[in-house]
């Protein structure tokens, strides 16, 4: 299949060299020059679990310097990015290829459809996990698994060999029943542990660890469950609580500072719109108030402040 990784990041990067190992002709597309002219004179450098780098020849463009069409654009850059790649690569739509997003966050939906057909997105979750160590190179660690959905399945035919596509590259993937109720439990995860590692400034155990962590908890998920029931959302706070529960111990993810912990720390911006943010918009929207999720959206846009004026 011929495949665009639209925003090739940590993990656009992961899931293009497995992608390409099997047979895809596989385009990097991203944004950040110094990327992609590292990638294109150097090879991407992955660095596995064991330690050991392993370089891979991979082809990288700019945006603006892609030309040819593709069978599938995975986009894969940060959900407040999104909008932007698609507008960059507007002649590359133009030929109606399928659009696949496995970013984090609600409302990825919404600003594809801006650009592209709904009868050609799908959508989904992801467990695999990656890093980018620096321009060309990136770090991964463990497995995982990918569960998607058209966004309307009645005219999408080739979900199929998507699928096929992505398990020949050993990425693990199947057909979600109910991609939105997927989407929203990762996003209620994230709104807990990432927001408030962040705020607070500690890993996911000491966030276990406060006496308090279930009152915080709480704050967020009960607000998520009574918007998600406006806008008729399966969604179970207390199953999202379970798993956040879960990724305590140190065997799990106890001592992992999540991605936007690690984006405050680089000075770049997070996906507090997407995630927080976006339940608080939407309650407004609906007449349901979400005011925990709105102060802590505006907490986060006060540090991301303070510390690139720093
Ligand atoms: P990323 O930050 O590694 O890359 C996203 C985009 O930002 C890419 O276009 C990248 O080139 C650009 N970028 C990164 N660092 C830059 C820098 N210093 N200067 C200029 N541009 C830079 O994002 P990611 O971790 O690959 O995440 C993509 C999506 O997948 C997000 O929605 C994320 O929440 C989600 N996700 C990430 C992981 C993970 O383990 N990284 C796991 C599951 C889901």
């Amino acid at each position: 299949m011929k495949i665009a990784i639209a925003g090739a990041g940590a993990m656009g990067s992961r899931f293009g060299v497995k992608l390409q190992a099997a047979g895809n002709d596989v385009t990097l597309i991203d944004n950040w020059t110094d990327h992609v002219a590292a990638i294109n004179a150097n090879g991407l450098i992955v660095t596995r679990d064991d330690g050991k780098d392993q370089v891979y020849p991979m082809t990288a463009l700019a945006p603006n310097d892609v030309t040819t069409t593709f069978d599938l654009v995975i986009l894969f850059t940060k959900t407040m990015q999104m909008d932007q790649m698609l507008t960059d690569l507007h002649d590359v739509l133009a030929n109606h290829p399928a659009v696949l997003t496995l970013a984090n966050g609600i409302g990825n939906v919404e600003t594809i459809e801006k650009h592209v057909p709904r009868s050609q997105i799908v959508v989904g979750t992801t467990v695999w996990s990656s890093g980018l160590v620096g321009p060309g190179h990136i770090k991964v660690t463990g497995t995982g698994s990918i569960s998607l959905q058209a966004v309307a399945p009645a005219s999408f035919s080739n979900l199929g060999d998507i699928i096929s596509t992505l398990n020949a590259a050993g990425l693990k993937a199947s057909p979600a029943d109910d991609v939105m109720a997927a989407i929203w439990k990762k996003a209620g995860l994230n709104s807990v542990l990432n927001t408030y590692c962040t705020l607070l400034d500690c890993n996911i155990g000491e966030f276990g660890a406060l006496p308090n962590w279930r009152e915080l908890n709480d704050a967020v998920l009960d607000e998520f469950q009574a918007v998600a029931a406006a806008a008729k959302i399966t969604f179970s706070a207390s199953a999202v609580t379970t798993l956040i529960a879960a990724q305590f111990s140190p065997e799990t993810n106890g001592g992992h500072y999540p991605s936007m912990h690690q984006d405050m720390a680089n000075h770049r911006p997070t996906e507090i719109d997407f995630l927080n943010g976006y339940v608080a918009r939407l309650g407004k929207q609906l007449g349901v108030p979400a005011p925990h999720n709105a102060i802590l959206a505006q907490l986060i846009h006060s540090q991301e402040a303070l510390v690139t004026a720093k």
